[in-house]
């Protein structure tokens, strides 16, 4: 069997792995001409962990990345950590893990290249037709690289593309539009605030292994990832991030902002805390806008033709879900296909659909409804957000609440069946 993927991202390579260990012939199609990594870096939720750990990669991962012990987050209003979730109120031990883009992707495309996955660079497949097989247009790109991606060379490029597939999957991230060709209902709105990112050297003074916001209200946030290394630097490395509203008319700090005027606000927020990573920004050209979109879907089937990732379920990162979420989609494609020697592919991603629609749901709800605690122009969500958080650190059911919502294992608001490990290919121990 032949089974075309589009997009060499997360969702898109760690299927190509699974199924060609399935025993499927694999071709991924990627429009830009190398591996690129742009943005920096992202967290690992042992949802996502345990997919690596399953195809064997995550030993590799924890020695680049930065362990994490969970999210500590500061609001000036009452002067106190209001948000404190950390991995082991899930269990004795757990972890997550910040990450740079480019290592992570790397590590995958090497496996897969490893296992026989063919791939093309610099084609864009602009369209698919399905009946009893699937047909691509696909369209030579000439691109350059992302002027601020860590780009990594291309190992080989297969100059593969047969005429017919006997499925495909769609893994072209938030901003294709190559799913909504299929007949599936879907909906797909942009987020009012996005969020300036940089990759910076970690000071000594905050290598602490957690996520640390602070924030103002919901329309301030700064926050410091630790990220370990990337594919182009040996020294440990962070991303920083501050909240934005998403407007076309200003620019990348605010109405009349420059990068000084930046910086006072940041060290009004943070105090001279951040001062070691203030020092290391000296151009604009440090940043990168990062906006979101949430995408909806009922299904993300149809026939021979299935869609993952972030083109099937983008959320906000605010929760931190987005890579893990296309990790977890190439594990229960795997799950479906099976040992089966006999594959239907319309029956298999029927079954994907099935078993996906809880865990999906409820992170895209939490996403959606969360998101705007912390990123908005609201002066009261914050306040009841800030007291709620507060009280919440002193109830063991709260907390155990924010926890497993954290580690991407849960499957619902009141009741959550994160230990049926079937569901989520994650069988519940510390990774
Ligand atoms: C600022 C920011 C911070 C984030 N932080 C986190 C985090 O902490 N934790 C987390 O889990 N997630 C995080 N995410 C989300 C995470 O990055 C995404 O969910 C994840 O990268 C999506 O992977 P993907 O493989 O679905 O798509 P992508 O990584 O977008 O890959 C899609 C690929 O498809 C290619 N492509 C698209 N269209 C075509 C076409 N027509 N033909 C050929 N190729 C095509 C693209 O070039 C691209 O390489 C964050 C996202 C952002 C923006």
């Amino acid at each position: 069997m032949t089974v075309a993927i589009v997009g060499a991202g997360v969702a898109g390579l760690a299927a190509s792995i699974y199924l060609k260990r399935s025993g499927q012939d694999v071709h991924v199609f990627e429009r830009a001409p190398t591996l690129e990594a742009i943005g920096s870096g992202i967290m690992l939720q042992p949802s996502g962990m345990a997919v690596l750990k399953d195809l064997g990669l995550l030993d590799e991962c924890l020695r680049k990345g930065a362990p994490l012990k969970g999210v500590l987050g500061t609001s000036p209003l009452s002067g106190r950590v209001i948000l404190d979730t950390r991995y082991e109120h899930w269990k004795p031990g757990a972890h997550g893990l910040g990450i740079h883009r480019s290592i992570l992707l790397k590590v995958l495309y090497e496996e897969a290249k490893r296992c026989g996955v063919r791939f093309r660079f610099g084609v864009e497949v602009s369209d698919f037709s399905s009946a009893s097989k699937v047909k691509l247009s696909v369209t030579e790109r000439a691109l350059t690289p992302h002027t601020t991606a860590a780009v990594m060379e291309v190992l080989s490029d297969d100059q593969i593309g047969a005429d017919e597939y006997d499925a495909l999957i769609l893994a072209s991230g938030r901003s294709s539009t190559l799913q909504y060709k299929a007949p599936i209902h879907h909906r797909s709105s942009p987020y009012k605030w996005g969020a300036l990112w940089a990759t910076l050297e970690l000071p000594e003074s905050l290598n602490e292994p957690v996520l640390r916001q602070w924030y103002n209200q919901s329309h301030q946030m700064f926050g410091i990832l630790p990220i370990g290394e990337s594919v182009n630097s040996t020294k440990r490395l962070c991303s920083l991030f501050w909240s934005r509203p998403v407007e076309s008319d200003s620019s990348l700090f605010g109405v009349d902002g420059t990068l000084e005027s930046w910086k006072q606000k940041v060290r009004a927020l943070v105090g001279t805390v951040a001062d070691p990573l203030l020092e290391q920004l000296q151009s604009e050209d440090q940043f990168a806008l990062a906006t979101y979109t949430d995408i909806e879907m009922p299904a993300w089937h149809y026939d021979r033709v299935l869609a993952i990732g972030d083109c099937a379920h983008s959320m906000s990162p605010q929760l931190g879900q987005g890579a893990n979420m296309g990790l977890v989609d190439a594990r229960a494609i795997a799950q479906a296909v099976g040992k089966s020697s006999a594959v239907h592919w319309p029956a298999i991603f029927s079954k994907y659909s099935e078993w996906r629609r809880e865990h999906l749901g409820y992170y895209q709800s939490a996403s959606r409804h969360l998101t705007p605690l912390f990123q908005s122009s609201s002066s009261i969500t914050p306040l009841i957000r800030d007291m709620a958080l507060l009280a919440a650190q002193h109830v063991g059911f709260v907390r155990k609440h924010a926890a497993t919502t954290l580690i991407g294992g849960r499957t619902g608001w009141i009741l959550s069946n994160e230990s049926q490990v079937p569901l989520h290919f994650w069988d519940g121990t510390a990774p």
